[in-house]
């Protein structure tokens, strides 16, 4: 079994205690983790803090050069890096699973490095000139959730990198190992310092409530749950710190009348069960005209059952388990509680361990939990209604405002209706494809900032301006 160290300084941490990370696919150990305190987390911080004196004062294009150099890295391993997602993530290897997650994290990578934020002019005449920079935080703590460990880690790290700052990062207790490794790469051609990484079981010691607080931390990129997303914004306020927040979704998917059943199946089924469900921006409630409800919901289930479902390691396999017993015990709750108020139309039963099969039932309403609820998991409702001005009042009840979808062969009428839906990112015809070069961010109680592009990558600066 491969030993996952901490790096902390360009060098392994050495710590007494570490915790085991599990396979969701069969509950054994895939290696442990070191369980860290307050005093890595002071090392890890003291050390970033050292290094953004030198790391910050590089020239732009010998920050690119190094951001250029971790992609390709990234790229070296992604073999690697896959495999352990698969392992302690659950996603398959194949499908929309690990590698397709890695290879995202080396387009992401490859995408930031080539964004700039060059100085700006905004006033030269007689009165005056007055330019604006965009300088450096200093050090950013990054706190990433079990869903995608190494795409977000790439999501939160390079732009850090590539403004100038440095990092610590800090993985989900669920899925730290491919976190680990991948610092471990990056320091392979970094100076020491620059990024570095602490894990904890967030039993004994909260190292994210700590990093929140962290005096020496400048800003918080955090992707998770609203709920904790909350507390971090807490616990950053007497530090002023810099915030993103990439929070949960609650996204809806309207299919209005005129939508063409079958040619739609394949991209409501991924936009509900991309990563068994477990994606922010995964369509989590479906709204259907009442004039095709029936055809959409035969079509969505013929295409969903033709989907292989197992352990991840398995090339057959195109989803995997739920990644740990709380969110399947969610799953579970919400899926139990469905059944008794609308109609199974596919899976419904937990299987073994922590599988559960793609799931998809009709018949139910808002106030039901499963539409209400962020699910996050492999069951979708289904709601079907009959006047598009009630669909649009029912997809924007919901404190979330992360993503939302349009479904229909009429594109214009698609984006007069995308238009009012009160999310930050809105699909036509397909649900939660995000890309390197367009901000993503939530509205509502689904975050603060967004990421990606020139916009995203200014969050990880301040600005200054200079009047002459
Ligand atoms: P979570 O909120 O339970 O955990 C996220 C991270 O926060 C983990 O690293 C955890 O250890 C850490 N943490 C725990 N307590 C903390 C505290 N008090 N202060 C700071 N950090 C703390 O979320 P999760 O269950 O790992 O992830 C699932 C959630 O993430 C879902 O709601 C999903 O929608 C959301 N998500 C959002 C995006 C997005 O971009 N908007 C992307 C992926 C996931």
């Amino acid at each position: 079994m491969t030993e996952f160290k901490a790096t902390i300084g360009g060098k392994p941490a050495h710590v007494g205690a570490d915790f085991a990370v599990l396979n969701p696919a069969t509950g054994k150990e895939v290696g442990r983790a070191p369980n860290m305190g307050g005093a890595e987390l002071d090392a890890a911080v003291s050390v970033a803090k050292a290094a953004f004196a030198s790391w910050s004062a590089q020239e732009d294009a010998a920050l690119q050069a190094a951001c250029a150099a971790v992609t390709a890295k990234i790229e070296e391993h992604a073999g690697e890096l896959a495999e352990i997602i698969t392992l302690e993530q659950g996603k398959p290897l194949n499908g929309l699973g690990s590698r397709w997650e890695v290879g995202g994290a080396v387009a992401w990578a490859g995408y930031t490095t080539g964004l700039s934020l060059p100085a700006r002019v905004l006033q030269d005449n007689e009165q005056g000139r007055v330019e604006l920079t965009r300088k450096p935080l200093g050090v950013v703590g990054s706190i990433t959730p079990w869903n995608f460990p190494v795409m977000i880690a790439v999501w939160h790290i390079l732009p850090a990198l590539r403004t100038g700052n440095t990092v610590v990062v800090k993985p989900s207790p669920h899925t730290p190992l491919s976190t680990l490794r991948l610092v471990e790469i990056m320091n392979e051609v970094l100076p020491p310092g620059v990024v570095n990484v602490v894990t904890g079981d967030d039993k004994a010691f909260n190292l994210g409530g700590a990093m929140s607080a962290h005096p020496d931390i400048r800003k918080i990129v955090f992707t998770g749950s609203c709920a904790t997303g909350q507390r971090v914004m807490r616990s950053a306020a007497d530090t002023m710190k810099r915030l993103t927040l990439e929070l949960g979704g609650n996204d809806a998917g309207i299919v209005l009348p005129d939508a063409d059943p079958a040619a739609i199946a394949e991209g409501l089924f991924w936009g509900a069960f991309i990563n068994n469900g477990q994606t922010c921006a995964a369509m989590k409630r479906l709204y259907v005209h009442d004039t095709i409800h029936d055809a959409v919901c035969e079509a969505l289930v013929a295409y969903a059952r033709g989907i292989k479902v197992g352990d991840g390691m398995e090339e057959a396999s195109i989803l995997g388990p739920i990644q740990n017993r709380m969110q399947f015990d969610k799953v579970s709750r919400l899926v139990a509680d469905a059944k008794e108020r609308g109609k199974v139309l596919l899976g419904g039963e937990p299987g073994d361990g922590l599988f559960f099969p793609p799931t998809i039932i009709a018949g139910l309403r808002n106030g039901d939990a499963l539409v209400d609820e962020e699910q996050f998991g492999p069951a979708l409702p289904i709601i079907r209604y009959s006047d598009v001005e009630e669909a649009i009042r029912l997809a924007n009840d919901s404190p979330n405002g992360l993503g939302g979808s349009v479904w229909s062969s009429d594109i214009a009428a698609a984006k007069a209706v995308a238009g009012r839906l009160a999310c930050g990112s809105v699909w036509i015809n397909k649900h939660g494809a995000i890309q390197p070069n367009v901000p993503f961010g939530g509205v509502k109680a689904s975050g603060i900032g967004v990421e990606f592009a020139e916009e995203g990558l200014a969050e990880y600066t301040d600005i200054q301006v200079v009047f002459a």
